[in-house]
């Protein structure tokens, strides 16, 4: 059986957000403990279909921890998470939930992209290859197909000339933007981007945010831990700040950027900003 539900998660499941798109992303009541480190408090959040969500907060807050309950790559202990209609990780049998079998959450994970810090490439194959392998291999794509997309998201993210290079060869900025690629090979639902400029030398982390505006501009629906602020004033929907595994304060750019109400999100934003 898999863990208790919030009171009245059955009724709501299905309800949309007053006024707007349905929720693509709906996290309601998440608890999450690390042995006796209670890292996400009481987690709810919605993003609707189209919007980006900019995740601020300090180091340890649990954002990295959120995002990956919305993959279920860690289990929740309490609460819930859908994603386009569909219970993470979970199956309702009456009121009670049961985890998902390996192969249908591996299933569920192909619709929600996630690119990380450190761009975990496979770095004994090509670019072209990366990007190839997934829905070759997850989504049993015919090869010739799959090249032919991989080659035009190269082409989107600014890389058509890499396709046959290996990942040392490129540079972090570059790598991240085959990670991008790689990810929207899947056809994904909704991207999650953790901290993905972090780990890029200050001159490179442009050319990133950038394909990830483009995103933005076309519709994609992402959720995005970042420090970069002006990014977040720029493409944001919504921006949401952390801390210690609770959302302290969630509103528009200008909101939370400009008149934060709470003390703690003036307290990190004087020190990114
Ligand atoms: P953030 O991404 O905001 O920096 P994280 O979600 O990575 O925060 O981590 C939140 C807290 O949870 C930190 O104190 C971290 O040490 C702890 N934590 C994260 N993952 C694990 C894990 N697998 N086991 C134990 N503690 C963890
Ligand atoms: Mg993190």
């Amino acid at each position: 059986a898999g863990p208790p539900l919030p009171d009245g998660a059955t009724a709501r499941e299905h309800r949309t957000p007053a006024g707007g798109a349905p929720a693509m992303v709906d996290v309601r009541s998440v608890h999450k403990s690390f042995g006796a480190h209670e890292v996400l408090r009481g987690i709810d959040l919605r993003v609707r279909a189209g919007e980006v969500a900019v995740v601020l907060g300090p180091s340890g807050s649990g954002k990295s921890t959120l995002l990956r309950t919305i993959n279920h790559l860690e289990k929740v202990d309490s609460g819930r998470i859908s994603v386009d209609g569909a219970l993470v990780g979970y199956r309702r049998c009456g009121d009670r939930l049961y985890e998902l079998r390996e192969r249908e959450i591996l299933k569920q994970r192909t619709r929600i992209g996630f690119v990380f810090q450190n761009f975990h490439l496979f770095p004994h194959l090509t670019v072209l290859d990366n990007i190839v392998e997934a829905p070759v291999s997850a989504l049993k794509r015919p090869r010739r197909q799959a090249v032919a997309a991989a080659e035009r998201l190269l082409a989107r993210v600014g890389l058509a000339d890499r396709a046959a290079s290996y990942p040392r060869q490129l540079s972090g900025g570059q790598q991240q933007r085959v990670a991008i690629a790689r990810a929207l090979a899947l056809e994904p639902k909704l991207l999650l981007f953790d901290e993905p400029t972090s780990a890029l030398d200050p001159e490179l982390v442009g050319e990133v945010l950038d394909v990830i505006k483009d995103l933005a501009h076309q519709g994609t629906t992402m959720i995005v831990v970042t420090h970069e602020i002006g990014f977040a004033r720029e493409v944001a929907d919504t921006v949401v700040f952390m801390d210690d595994g609770r959302i302290v304060e969630q509103g528009s750019p200008a909101e939370v950027l400009d008149r934060p109400r709470h003390d703690r999100t003036r307290a990190f934003l004087s020190k990114v900003l």
